[in-house]
């Protein structure tokens, strides 16, 4: 008798790590992309290499399509199924650290460890994993990997695929590909940020970092956004580079000090500006009173500053769990990711507000400063169509915005769902169409996460409205 593809799964995996039944299908219909939902046919529990090939195998015999997910945190719908149908590849059961070497400064991990459990392993011996995107607790080297994945102390140390030495993937053919930093063409950096559109990353080789020897936290407050961003383009043009600079705004405060998630931040503020300085003690004892001295004559209400582990964490505490505190202010959130160059913050910032009030939408900002990378997020209830519309079109809005101010649709959190229309703001057709042959050495037939990234063809506005076709993007 033959199989369908619910029993061939099966066969891979046995019972108790394939499912099809509604309630799990729900639960991974949808990323942290409020916007786009779509059940996959079944979810893959994987705990081998080989039963992930197996998996992949068997989605190009049946023609099913291929979806990798991580921890699902992703913010622009690399995660959520595609329309048709797909095979849901969950990576959690792949969550060990394989192999790591303190005295070289690498590990080699599964795909599916969660980022802030390895620098917890490793931190016994004094090193951390850098990368740290504010969903570290949750987000996995897989997903990081597949997004190039940023966050706050990314200034100094580089997004993920500054920590990348090597990966191993089953590619769109169902080929395990191994690709090694020190070994031929840079499949390395090709694959990093590939959002699963190449193939499932199994195991990953990523580089340690030394912990700091002396970490310093400031905390100031500002009466205006200018003077916060003026803050951090003084410091960026003086040359020193702390290991983070993250700007909160008025609106921000005011949800993460009424949460759960409350760090003492004054809500008088219209902005505050977190700096951290790290590294050797000489060094962060030698640029502390710079720093101070830039503060004080941009004027804050406030500053404060401590090398305190726990008064550190506290101090952090509002940002990490900002996009959290969110939920005060609407009950969904789209969180959108363009970059500017750090002199034009504030210009840019300003025309921002502005597009939320056309638009008639709550627009909070909580972005990675010292970057350029600009978070505006666009509160709004999804049981409101008008609200919702509103919401996609400030969004694109303001990506084009970030373009023309001369950045760029993404810092960190890829294209996905979200801005595939947008990538026609900053490639043309030679460039996508270079992008597509590139894509297709891997993944030849189009299994792997279709529908994302590329532009559907229609204007931007139409696919932004998700009613655009969808079908195997070869
Ligand atoms: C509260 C919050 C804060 C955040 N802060 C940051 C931040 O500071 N910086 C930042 O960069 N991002 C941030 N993000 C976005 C998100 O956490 C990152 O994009 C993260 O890298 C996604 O990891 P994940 O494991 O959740 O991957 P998922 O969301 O599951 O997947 C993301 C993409 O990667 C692909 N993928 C996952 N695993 C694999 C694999 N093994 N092989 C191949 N492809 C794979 C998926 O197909 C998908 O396209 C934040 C998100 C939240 C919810």
């Amino acid at each position: 008798m033959s199989l369908n593809f619910e029993q061939k799964v099966i066969k891979i995996l046995g019972q108790d790590r394939a499912f099809w039944d509604p309630a799990t299908k729900l639960c991974y219909s949808l990323d942290g992309y409020p916007v786009q939902k779509h059940t996959p046919r079944a979810v893959a529990m994987p705990e081998t290499n080989k039963e992930v090939q197996a998996l992949v195998r068997l989605c190009l015999e049946e023609g099913v399509p291929i979806l990798p997910r991580g921890a699902g945190t992703c913010l622009s719908g690399g995660a959520t199924p595609p329309k048709t149908p797909c095979l849901l590849i969950e990576m959690a059961r792949m969550q060990k650290i394989l192999s790591w070497s303190p005295e070289d400064r690498t590990a080699i991990v599964q795909s599916g460890m969660v980022n802030l459990d390895l620098s917890v392993i490793v931190g016994k011996k004094g090193l951390y994993y850098a990368p740290d995107p504010s969903s570290q607790k949750a987000s996995t080297i897989g997903g990081n990997l597949a997004e190039n994945a940023g966050g706050p102390h990314c200034f100094k140390y580089g997004m993920t695929a500054d920590h990348i030495l090597g990966v191993r993937f089953v590619d769109g053919r169902g080929e395990m590909v191994v690709a090694d930093l020190e070994d031929g063409p840079d499949l390395v950096g090709l694959f990093t940020g590939s959002e699963g559109t190449f193939g499932v990353a199994t195991e990953v080789k990523v580089r340690l970092s030394k912990s700091p020897e002396m970490v310093r936290t400031f905390l100031a407050s500002f009466s205006s956004m200018e003077a916060a961003c003026g803050t951090v383009s003084r410091i960026v043009r003086e040359g020193i580079v702390p290991a983070a600079l993250e700007i909160l705004d008025h609106l921000t405060i005011e949800a993460v000090e009424a949460s759960v998630f409350a760090a003492g931040y004054p809500k008088d503020a219209e902005a505050v500006l977190l700096i951290e300085l790290d590294g050797p003690r000489d060094e962060v004892e030698a640029d502390s009173p710079k720093v101070v001295k830039i503060l004080k004559e941009e004027h804050p209400l406030a500053v404060e500053s401590t090398t305190d582990a726990e008064q550190r964490q506290s101090l952090w505490k509002g940002r990490k769990g900002a996009f959290g505190a969110m939920g005060r202010l609407k009950p969904n959130i789209f969180v959108l990711d363009g970059v500017v160059p750090t002199s034009k913050l504030a210009s840019v910032l300003s025309k921002v507000a502005e597009i939320g009030k056309k638009y008639n939408i709550v627009l909070s900002n909580v972005f990675h400063a010292g970057d350029g990378n600009l978070h505006p997020n666009l509160s709004f209830d999804g049981r409101d169509p008008s609200e919702t519309r509103r919401a996609m079109e400030a969004g694109l809005e303001i990506l084009e915005l970030c373009v023309m101010s001369g950045g760029s649709i993404s810092g960190e959190h890829g294209i996905g769902y979200e801005k595939r229309e947008a990538m026609r703001y900053m490639f043309d057709e030679a460039d996508l169409s270079a992008f597509r042959e590139l894509r297709r050495c891997f993944d030849p037939r189009g299994v792997c996460n279709p529908g994302k990234f590329f532009p559907t063809g229609g204007g931007c506005k139409e696919g932004r409205s998700a009613k655009s076709s969808e079908g195997l993007d070869v």
